[in-house]
């Protein structure tokens, strides 16, 4: 766990004016690490920091000579194409880049005429991923989202047994992971149609979203020495906001004995900036769980993982369908909740993910699994708010919804508040359903 410090003052104020607006994801207590270059340009990709409207140039302020000992090392390695090095590093360097970025971004820095030279506007800037990912992995940890999916895939038993006793997961793919803004192709696939005697093969008829947070692993573990959840979150660089993309057609029937395959690995998307851990320090809050359920098992219960081991991470959905970027009507938000309701924290899917032994690398990805909370609107993905398609979704404008149609795209937003401190947001996660290959 990381401390609450100087960096998380609510009185600090950049002299970069847009992040000190009331509302804005990008204060100077954020500092979320990206990869950008400038909107279609050849520029090489490089390490960014947001602030405010405007990304920092990491490499351009390295090379400016504003950092000094271990921030250097940490900067040099945050202005690289891709941030695997950094995540590398560990909490003491990533801190060390924090409270260093914190002084130079803050109102009243000397270096600020020469930092205002690195500055970038958004509106001109492009995302990568930003890390080489090597394993993705995508867990299933809202009680409320399992009982719910459980209930239509398997009325009979909608929440596996093992479910209140370890975080579940499976290993997903990492080639169709793309950034905000990605735009994919609605997945062919074999659905077994109700009451049908054989599968038919066409295009997808149940695209969904799923609103999820992305987590990236930082150093890493040797095979063979799972990480104690004690140390757990010393491996987590920071998080991000994920959509899961579910063809639940193809799901269904494809779904027993392994799990998903083609329903998932067509497309997954992340917004482009990584809010760290230290950020989000603030925003802690207690895990808990109902009093009859059991109690965890001993590699994944603490003390610590008891008294701060949630994050009160609000996070939305929202819709902006063909129509309403013809009429200009704006999206429709679909969902709301926070990463609070997870019945597992991000320590425990970790200690869990690696107490078989499996060896963590800088750059891997995890999701959390759909994040649905316990009340009506607090369902993180349309099968649910439609009940398996059964109550199509008014979207405000006529329109509505059982599951997703091409032209749709889909945005998430997360941000974190609490009294007494700054409010910090994760930017814009946004993807885009294009029709099928051949449609
Ligand atoms: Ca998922």
């Amino acid at each position: 766990m990381y401390p609450i410090d100087e960096t998380h003052d609510p009185a600090l104020r950049s002299w970069v004016g847009s992040a000190n607006a009331p509302g804005a994801d990008f204060p100077v207590q954020n500092l979320p690490h990206g990869v950008f270059r400038r909107r279609a340009s050849s520029e090489p990709w490089r390490g960014g920091v947001a602030i405010g409207d405007q990304v920092l140039d990491l490499a351009a302020a390295h090379a400016a000579g504003v950092f000094h000992g271990e921030a250097a090392v940490a900067a040099a390695h945050g202005g690289a194409g891709s941030l695997n090095g950094l995540m590398a590093m560990g909490p003491r360097a990533w801190l060390a880049l924090r409270r260093a970025l914190s002084a130079l971004l803050r109102e009243g820095s000397a270096q600020a005429p020469r930092l205002r030279a690195c500055l970038v506007p958004q509106a001109d800037a492009e995302h990568a991923v930003p890390a080489r990912i090597g394993d993705y992995t995508d867990m299933y940890t809202s009680v409320h989202h399992a009982i719910n999916v459980g209930r239509l895939f398997r009325p009979d038993n909608p929440l596996t047994p093992n479910f209140r006793w370890m975080p579940i997961g499976y290993h997903g793919r990492v080639s169709s992971i793309g950034v905000s803004g990605q735009r994919f192709r609605r997945p062919s696939g074999q659905r077994m149609p109700p009451g049908a005697a054989e599968p038919v093969f066409g295009p997808c008829e149940r695209l969904d979203y799923e609103l999820e947070i992305g987590i990236w692993i930082g150093p890493g573990n040797p095979a063979g020495e799972p990480v104690p959840l004690e140390r757990a979150e010393a491996h987590v660089f920071g998080l991000c906001l994920l959509d899961d993309w579910s063809a639940r057609d193809i799901q269904a029937w494809e779904d027993q004995p392994l799990g998903p395959f083609l329903a998932k690995n067509f497309a997954t998307t992340i917004s482009p900036w990584i809010v760290t851990m230290a950020a989000l320090a603030p925003y802690r809050v207690p895990w808990t769980r109902p009093q009859d359920d059991p109690a965890p098992l001993a590699y994944l219960e603490s003390e610590a993982n008891r008294a701060a081991g949630g994050i009160d991470l609000a996070i939305e959905a929202w819709i902006e369908t063909a129509r309403m970027r013809a009429e200009g009507t704006g999206p429709a938000r679909l969902s709301r909740s926070s990463f609070r309701h997870a019945y597992w924290t991000v320590g425990q899917m970790l200690a869990h993910h690696t107490v078989g032994g499996c060896n963590l690398q800088p750059g891997d990805l995890i999701g959390s699994g759909t994040q649905s909370g316990p009340l009506p609107g607090e369902q993180a993905a349309l099968i649910e708010l439609s009940e398996g398609g059964r109550r199509p979704v008014a979207l405000g404008n006529g329109e509505t919804r059982a599951f997703l149609e091409d032209g749709d795209a889909v945005i998430l937003r997360g941000w974190c508040e609490r009294e007494g401190f700054a409010r910090i947001g994760f930017g814009e996660c946004r993807g885009e359903v294009l029709p099928a290959s051949g449609d």
